[in-house]
């Protein structure tokens, strides 16, 4: 298969472009051949053995709906699965290994759900015959998998699945879903699913034991990862399989939950992860997948690489081993530039305050907020990071204190909501008028234009939050966990757009998150808040980096320090020399 031709059929308007503009373009059409048909479903259907790869079809179709793509030449193979004819390919598919966890790093759309779908046994590929139905018995799924692969490691792997000697339990990505399907209390719920009696002992290490009495429609998005990943991990099984383990999770949560699955890999057990948060990725997984491609035409895995070896590849955009270039640059974590902390550089100043919001008591030392600052904010959910942002703007009265001079505010929340039918271009017209080079460009909104909000995947519509956010007329903005949803590229990406934002604005920018790369890499002082989600929050004073993150790396027990190449953020092994002298001279995180 020397090239594949991909129909993004959500684009296509087959009467908007002048009927079928690219059949009529064609120039193998027009020597008489049939290269590009008439679907019956009406959208074209191209013939990839007879397309020459020439790019008219593609530069001409107005709404970029045909990617026509040269496959590296490397890739020997037939795809694994391909999403109908003119869809979506995969080609091949990571390897579990027992006693090691398995990461699985890449772009959205690159086909890393797909590739654990399979392993996990929940999609049965078609092995690229698109014309045959699914295989409807299990077993000669498998049995044709296992012909697949014949003479790999994963002839056996699907060997011993089929003949039910390895059993695969799955943490999907959606956790959102899970009250849609289950019902009753937490309790009830993972007591059913504790196959290896452990029940005690896994409510303790993810701190679940307050939510047990919870039905599961009343439990937080960080609590349902909890609840997923524990009921996972419950059941028996020699694969475990987790599919972004640490989304809604906050900093603590995240190491807890990172240490958790990687103690799990033993010699009878395999443990596989998607995972975007660098940090978290690196902690848990001894071995690493990268997938590339190009996102929604074609995704290859690539071979295993040690952790640090594969994340540093990753960022290179270079396989030298197989002699493959994915990006056509490497991705450096930059030093920042610092603000100017100056009296006239102040944008806002608050005295100590506090605040009763039913039994929610929230109090904040005094601080202050400069122009073109990025404030990075930590601290759990649930601990009023909004509702003390609302009082700076004025949203909000303080029961004592002074929030200091009323700011406007633009606030993108948490939690998105996808179900209006507005089109993008209504909600980002602003947006496209003002900012188009700084945010529309690089957050790649262009594209999404046309759509409607309730037609966008998670990472999308949390672009378009952000740029309608960024868009308004405010001098704070409020971004809380804009990281969510997006994958690593695009969490740099849009450090690089905030940054510029802020630097060139007169605008002070809080970001509440919890991925600590991106966090690192973004701001210029830390805002911690501390306290009990749902009945107490503190927000100290505005930290440098270094005391921030020092006081929060000294609470989970863990030094950080700065990856060679790269310059990103690593954990270092607990008792290695190195985590041993930061801690004993009281530098959690590198300076
Ligand atoms: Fe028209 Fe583009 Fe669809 Fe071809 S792919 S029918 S040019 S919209
Ligand atoms: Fe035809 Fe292929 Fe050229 Fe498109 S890229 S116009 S399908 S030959």
């Amino acid at each position: 298969m020397a090239r594949i031709a991909v129909l993004h059929k959500d684009k296509c308007n087959p009467t908007g472009c002048g009927d079928h503009l690219c059949i009529k373009l064609c120039p193998i059409n027009r020597t008489g051949a049939d290269c590009i048909t008439k679907g019956s479903d009406k959208k074209p259907f191209i013939d990839e053995s007879l397309c020459t790869g020439c790019g008219i079809c593609v530069n001409r179709c107005p709404f970029g709906a045909i990617s026509v793509i040269n496959l590296p030449e490397e890739l020997k193979e037939e795809p694994i699965h391909r999403y109908g004819k003119n869809g979506f390919a995969l080609f091949s598919l990571p390897s579990p290994v027992f006693g090691k966890v398995t990461g699985i790093i890449g772009k959205n759309g690159i086909g890393k759900s797909t590739a654990i779908k399979i392993l996990a046994g929940v999609l049965r590929p078609n092995l690229n015959n698109t014309d045959m139905p699914a295989e409807k018995d299990q077993k000669k799924s498998y049995d044709k998998l296992v012909e697949f692969f014949k003479g790999t490691e994963k002839q056996v792997f699907f060997e011993q699945v089929r003949d039910n000697k390895i059993r695969t339990m799955y943490k999907p990505q959606n956790v959102d879903l899970i009250p849609k399907n289950a019902k009753g209390k937490v309790r009830d719920l993972l007591k059913r699913a504790d196959e290896k009696d452990v029940f005690d002992e896994v409510i303790q290490t993810l701190g679940l034991g307050n939510v047990l009495d919870n039905d599961i429609t009343n439990v937080s998005g960080g609590e349902l990862q909890r609840i997923a990943i524990a009921a996972t991990v419950m059941r028996k099984a020699e694969l475990y399989i987790f599919d972004e383990p640490t989304s809604y999770l906050d900093i603590k949560q995240r190491f807890i939950v990172s240490r958790f699955i990687r103690d799990l890999a033993d010699e009878n057990t395999a443990v596989m992860v998607i995972e975007h948060d660098l940090v978290a990725l690196d902690y848990m997984a001894d071995i690493i997948n990268i997938m590339y491609g190009k996102p929604g035409v074609f995704g290859i895995v690539s071979q295993p690489k040690s952790a640090r070896t594969g994340i540093n590849i990753y960022l290179d955009g270079y396989m030298k081993e197989e002699n493959v270039r994915f990006r056509d640059h490497m991705i450096r974590f930059d030093i920042r530039p610092p603000v100017e902390e100056t009296r006239s550089n102040i944008l806002t100043e608050w005295q100590r305050m506090s605040k009763k919001l039913g039994g929610f008591n929230l109090s904040a030392d005094k601080g202050n907020l400069f122009k073109n600052e990025i404030l990075g904010v930590i601290g759990e959910n649930g601990i009023g990071k909004t509702s003390f942002v609302k009082m700076l703007a004025g949203m909000l009265k303080p029961d004592s204190g002074e929030p200091g001079v009323q700011t406007s505010l633009s606030y993108k929340p948490q939690y998105l909501d996808a179900d209006s039918d507005d089109l993008v271009c209504n909600v980002l017209k602003e947006a496209v008028q003002n900012n188009s080079n700084d945010i529309v460009g690089p957050l790649e909104l262009k594209p999404l234009l046309l759509k409607r909000l309730n037609e966008l995947s998670g990472g999308e519509l949390q672009r378009v939050a952000i740029a309608e956010a960024l868009a308004r007329d405010a001098k704070l903005i409020l971004l809380d966990e804009p990281s969510a949803y997006l994958d690593v590229e695009q969490r740099l990406v849009l450090s690089k757009v905030l940054s510029n934002f802020a630097s060139t604005r007169d605008v002070g920018v809080m970001v509440v998150d919890h991925d600590l790369v991106f966090l690192d890499y973004l701001s210029h002082r830390l805002l911690v808040f501390e306290g009990e989600p749902a009945v107490k929050g503190h927000a100290g004073e505005p930290l440098s980096m270094e005391q921030g993150m020092n006081a929060l790396l000294k609470e989970v027990n863990i030094t950080l320090r700065r990856e060679a190449l790269s310059g990103r953020p690593r954990i270092n092994k607990s008792g290695s020399q190195k985590d041993k002298e930061q801690k004993s001279s009281g530098k959690y995180y590198y300076t």
